[in-house]
């Protein structure tokens, strides 16, 4: 028999064993990919039978990047350079107008699938081209990697990417609400490995799992913190052991820090956290678009930069409230006509939500 990682019968037994341990949890993740697995499978409705509530937090790149970073390729955009942004960013609105609309009214922004589209543009033209390098420590990696490998000189990178632990640190350290547990992102996972993750154990007491994609991986993951939480215990655990490894991946961890230093950096919905964000060093400049286009983006400093009108992402990115507690949820705020950026991009929450339906809240929240 063939093992199926979204086996029924074997999510059957797990959810009872979760049951059986008779707690009322409420746990948080932060991750898109997360996200949709829960949604999209009904294990959050499930889960909640088992009075387990699972919160979405600061899990999706787009979603964090705070407004002025979206300005500045604007601005670059508008001074006639190219601009080349994931599809997601294309869309995010911002005061007087998304990338999409300078797009359309004639800035040369185009749609890449990763920085070496970016990179073979580059190649093909004369002029400047920045790519909007937006991303946690998934996607950071193959920016660095690109800038190793000496990229033409007309290839700037407006480094967006960041640190996940030190989200996770200042998100516990606001104590907004109470939090019994962590499920951590694979994919980040596999480049940092557990030991990132080691000091919020100790300083929150709280366990954490590493989580895989697929149901039971989720399923796996939320009874891993439960046996944790019952016996009073607050470890980093690996469920996603076919992919990640204690230690991370070296190579990557590497180039990372070659490449990039920990640096102040603004999320949506968290603002400055220190150390979480990723800057270019030095020895890089020459491709460094806010070091080389420095003049042309001052005049965002003086600007002040605010949220869309009503828009309640920031109390969605800190898993305060839930997308359909937002009044324009699903009314004038839909993914063809995203009001912010949770309802664009799609590991938003809020896109999730509506992509499966779920206009409304199916459950309330077990918890105070
Ligand atoms: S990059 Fe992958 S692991 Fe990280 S948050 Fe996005 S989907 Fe999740
Ligand atoms: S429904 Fe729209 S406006 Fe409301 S929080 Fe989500 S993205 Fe923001």
């Amino acid at each position: 028999m063939t093992f199926k990682l979204a086996d029924q019968q074997i999510a059957k037994l797990i959810v009872n064993k979760i049951r059986e341990l008779n707690l009322n949890l409420r746990l948080m993740h932060v991750c898109g990919t997360h996200q949709d697995t829960l949604v999209k499978n009904g294990l959050d409705t499930l889960l909640a039978e088992c009075n387990v509530e699972m919160r979405q937090g600061p899990g999706c790149p787009v979603c964090v990047t705070p407004p002025r970073e979206f300005e500045e390729a604007k601005t670059l955009a508008r001074r006639g350079f190219t601009v080349a942004v994931y599809g997601d960013v294309l869309r995010v609105p911002v005061e007087g107008g998304s990338l999409a609309d300078l797009k359309a009214e004639g800035c040369d922004v185009r749609v890449v699938y990763g920085v070496e589209d970016a990179l073979k543009i580059a190649k093909e033209i004369s002029k400047p081209l920045v790519f909007m390098a937006i991303g946690f420590e998934t996607t950071a990696p193959s920016t660095a990697s690109v800038l190793l490998n000496d990229p033409p000189r007309n290839f700037y990178v407006l480094c967006c990417h960041r640190y996940v632990p030190p989200a996770l640190d200042a998100l516990l350290g606001l104590g907004e609400m109470k939090i019994d547990g962590l499920i951590e992102p694979g994919h980040v996972s596999t480049i940092i490995g557990l030991k990132p993750y080691e000091p919020l154990s100790q300083k929150y007491h709280i366990p954490q799992v590493i989580s895989g994609f697929e149901p039971l991986d989720m399923l796996v993951a939320v009874l891993m913190i439960a046996r944790q939480v019952k016996k009073g215990e607050a470890k980093v655990e690996n469920e996603y052991t076919r992919v990640v490894r204690y230690e991370g991946n070296t190579k990557a961890l590497k180039i990372l820090g070659d490449v990039f230093e920990p640096s102040d950096s603004v999320w949506r919905g968290l603002g400055l956290i220190r150390g979480s964000g990723m800057k270019i060093r030095r020895r890089f400049e020459e491709h460094d678009a806010r070091k080389v286009f420095e003049d042309e983006l001052k005049i965002l400093d003086s600007v002040e930069f605010k949220e869309p009108p009503g828009c309640r992402c920031s109390e969605v990115i800190r898993g305060l409230i839930y997308p359909q507690e937002c009044a324009l949820f699903g009314k004038a705020c839909t993914p063809t006509r995203p009001v912010g950026p949770c309802m664009v991009s799609i590991e938003g929450s809020c896109n999730i939500e509506y992509k499966y339906g779920r206009l409304t809240l199916k459950f309330a929240s077990n918890r105070s």
